[in-house]
Formats: structure tokens, C-alpha cells, sequence
């Protein structure tokens, strides 16, 4: 879909923004969204893959355009979800900033919706680190993502001392199937072993043509 028609404002009540490097997108980052938005009730989901996140200088992220159209690939067929090229516009210089990109929808939605930030716990947790993260928790609630086994209490412990007044605007989610990770589909490609079932089949093959992750220094640190 295209950002034009994500970004209709019409009639809207709750609006998730779905965001990570999704690099690449997988069948948890699908069955997420879609749990997410029947549970909290909202209208569409936005993926918005993300630009040239803070914190990521550990390992060379893929193209923006193959995480786009892969992500695009993947959300295809879901009337429920979009995607944005917002943050994959930004000046290649630029490092994207969940504030910037939250504040952009406030601007499009403004008052008459409400936004969720859906993203993994890992992520989530270190939100009070985050660039101008109060004004963050204040236009937008959280729903933080977790896998089977993540130490939840962490995540509450953390906001519960050092920023109990946000902690009503973080949700924690565990969705067994996001046991599939990105990290896990690049190694098993650099490995030469099948994804199948654990991406869409047409990221699957999109991810084989375009030789991506062959080289098992992508996770390089
Ligand atoms: P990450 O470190 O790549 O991911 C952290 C963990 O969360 C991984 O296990 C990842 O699994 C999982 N994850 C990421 N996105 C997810 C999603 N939408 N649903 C479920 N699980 C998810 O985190 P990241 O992708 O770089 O960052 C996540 C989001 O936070 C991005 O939108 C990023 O821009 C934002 N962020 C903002 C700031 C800031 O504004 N200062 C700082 C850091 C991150 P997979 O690898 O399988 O996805």
C-alpha cells in the first residue's frame, strides 16, 4: 500500500506503529501485528521500518529498499496493514528517532487517535535512553514484544524505578511465534538452510534472488 493511503485520516480511532529494522521481515513480526491490532482494537497497523536506528553500529544492516519491499511483500495482503517510507526518507545522514516518527503520525492524527508503538521488548526497555523520551511516553503507548522465556519482570522493574508515571503507557505481549527471529533467518541463510514457514514465501524467495545474507559476517559485531 501506498504511504498515501496509510495515511488516511479519516475515521480513525487506534493506530499501531510497527516498528523495527525488519531486516528481514518474518512470520512473528506478521502474527504480532495482527494480534496486536485484534487485541487493542485498532483500525490499521503501519510498519515502519526503520531508517538508520540509534544503537546499530554493531552490525551492516541491509538495504532500506530490500527491508522495504520485503516488508511491503509481506503486508500485501492484510487490509489492516500499511507501510511507511517515512523513516527511509530521511537524509541518509540523519539517524531516525522514534520521536521524530511518532511525532509525524501525532501530526497526521492528532487528537482524534490514538497511538501505539509496537516493537520488540529488547527495544522497549531501553526506551528511557531514547531521544526525548518523555515527550515519546506521553503522545504515544507502548506495546512491548516479547519471546517465550524473557524475564518480563525486567521490563517492569526498570520503568517502575526509574519512570513509574509512563508504566500504564507500556503493554508487554507474549506471542510465541516471534521465537522466529531476523538474527535466526540470517544465519540459517549464510548456513545454506531452508526458511521456509518462518518468512512469507515470496520474502523467502526474494531473500534467495537478491543474495541476501550469504555472508555470515552480517552479524559481525
Ligand atoms: P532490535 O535491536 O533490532 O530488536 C530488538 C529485539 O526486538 C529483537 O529481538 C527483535 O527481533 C525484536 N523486534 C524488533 N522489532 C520488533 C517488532 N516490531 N515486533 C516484534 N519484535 C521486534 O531493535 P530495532 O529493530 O533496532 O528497534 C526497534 C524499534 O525501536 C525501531 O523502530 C527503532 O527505530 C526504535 N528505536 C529507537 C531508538 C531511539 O529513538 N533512540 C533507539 C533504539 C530503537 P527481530 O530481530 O526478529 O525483529
Amino acid at each position: 500500500m501506498s504511504l498515501h493511503q496509510t495515511e488516511n485520516t479519516e475515521q480513525c480511532l487506534s493506530v499501531g506503529l510497527m516498528g523495527g529494522t525488519f531486516d528481514p521481515i518474518h512470520l512473528g513480526h506478521l502474527l504480532t501485528a495482527e494480534e496486536v491490532r485484534i487485541q487493542f482494537g485498532l483500525e490499521q497497523v503501519i510498519f515502519v521500518p526503520a531508517g538508520h536506528p540509534p544503537h546499530k553500529n554493531s552490525r551492516r544492516i541491509s538495504d532500506q529498499e530490500h527491508r522495504y519491499l520485503m516488508t511491503v511483500m509481506a503486508t500485501i495482503t492484510n487490509p489492516y496493514f500499511s507501510v511507511s517510507r517515512f523513516e527511509l526518507e530521511r537524509p541518509p545522514d540523519r539517524v531516525s528517532y522514534t520521536i521524530d516518527t511518532v511525532r509525524y503520525f501525532y501530526a497526521i492524527f492528532g487528537g482524534k487517535c490514538k497511538l501505539y508503538f509496537i516493537s520488540g521488548a529488547d527495544a522497549i526497555l531501553e526506551i528511557l535512553t531514547w531521544k526525548d523520551y518523555r515527550e515519546l511516553l506521553s503522545i504515544c503507548s507502548f506495546i512491548a514484544v516479547t519471546r517465550p522465556g524473557y524475564g518480563l519482570d525486567k521490563l517492569t522493574e526498570t520503568f517502575a524505578v526509574s519512570c513509574p508515571e509512563a508504566l500504564p503507557g507500556i503493554h508487554i505481549l507474549e506471542i510465541p511465534a516471534v521465537a522466529i527471529s531476523s538474527t535466526l533467518i540470517r544465519r540459517r541463510v549464510a548456513e545454506g538452510k531452508s526458511i521456509k514457514y518462518m518468512a512469507p514465501e515470496l520474502v523467502a524467495q526474494y531473500i534467495i534472488k537478491s543474495g541476501l545474507y550469504c555472508s555470515r559476517d552480517e552479524d559481525a559485531v
